[in-house]
């Protein structure tokens, strides 16, 4: 463990943690996704919290143990195995960390930018990275991701098979920029092997427990706090941590690092992961996004939270 024993009281947790979860829960704006068909399922009153410590304290209210997929929460996590693998320079050149300003599945962003996918949280620069995951096939480079997640979560994860078929049947667009890419030489091999690849990570099952621990391993410079397993290296989690400040709540990233000052990575089933670097990683679930994709509750929870703790990284007291 990286902790300096800046770690806040574990009795302070549970107390910031129970008042930032009831102050959320007052919250009902917000819409469930509905554009991969199978996520309007989702329970709109959902909601948990986790906050998983350095020191390997965890602090749970709610639906922590609620199953959901892990979607766009997956780019953060695959772009760091993948920085573990290609490291930091050639992670800049053919992933990159700039923001489009534009929606996570633009295609006019890569147009505007002579096909380069700008950075590993959109699905250009997602599904580039997942491109270059080891594998000479798509069910090996799943293998390696799955078991990658699967450290960062201190536990098993498997996919939610229902979750994937139905995004599989509808991801035509992800298709189309995966075959954009492809013609500007950005991706080599199949295009839609990497698109089948990315689906599948998608897919993959998790709750908000197993995001706070996620978040925690980042935070702890990539050692899992609660198995001891080192899962990247610190350059690398401190590398993940810099795109996701940039980029890690679609377009609104910018209003988040001015208003929470974390480095955080939401997904349209309404996870969000929120790290603290060398303290907490924050999961939290609530299925009801904002206008950007962004879980509406998981934001106010997360923003209290930080608040309370003093949490944000660019506060000098
Ligand atoms: N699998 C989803 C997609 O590619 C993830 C979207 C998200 O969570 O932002 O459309």
């Amino acid at each position: 463990s990286v902790s300096t024993g800046a770690v806040p009281p574990g009795d302070r947790i549970d107390e910031v943690l129970a008042r930032a979860f009831e102050r959320a829960s007052a919250h009902r704006e917000g819409k469930v996704a509905d554009y991969i068909p199978i996520l309007q399922n989702a329970d709109p009153e959902a909601f948990g919290l986790c906050i998983a410590d350095v020191d390997g304290g965890l602090h749970e209210l709610g639906d922590t143990r609620a199953p959901f997929s892990i979607q766009s929460i997956s780019k953060a996590f695959v772009y760091a195995l993948l920085c573990d693998r290609i490291g930091h320079g050639r992670a800049l050149d053919v992933v990159g960390v700039n923001n489009t300003g534009l929606p996570f599945n633009s295609v006019v962003a890569i147009e505007l930018n002579d096909g380069h996918p700008m950075n590993p949280m959109v699905n250009a620069g997602a599904i580039a990275a997942t491109a270059l995951m080891p594998g000479e096939t798509a069910d090996a480079q799943f293998a390696a991701i799955l078991t990658g997640l699967s450290r960062f979560a201190g536990r098993e994860l498997t996919v939610d098979e229902d979750v994937y078929r139905c995004e599989a049947d509808t991801n035509q667009r992800n298709r189309a920029i995966a075959q954009l890419l492809a013609s500007y030489g950005r991706i080599t091999g199949d295009p839609l092997r990497a698109v089948d690849v990315y689906t599948r990570q998608c897919s993959v099952r998790v709750d908000a427990r197993d995001l706070a621990v996620m978040g925690a391993t980042l935070a702890d410079g990539g050692v899992n706090p609660l198995t001891g397993e080192r899962v990247v290296s610190a350059e690398v989690s401190r590398d993940t941590l810099a795109a996701l400040a940039a980029s890690g709540l679609y377009e609104r990233s910018g209003e988040w690092l001015f208003e929470i000052g974390l480095p955080g990575k939401s997904g349209v089933s309404g996870g969000l992961v929120t790290v603290a670097p060398g303290k907490v990683g924050v999961g939290a679930y609530a299925p009801p996004l904002d206008s950007a994709g962004n879980s509406v509750r998981g934001q106010i929870a997360t923003a209290n939270v930080s608040r309370a703790l003093g949490l944000n990284i660019f506060a000098s007291e």
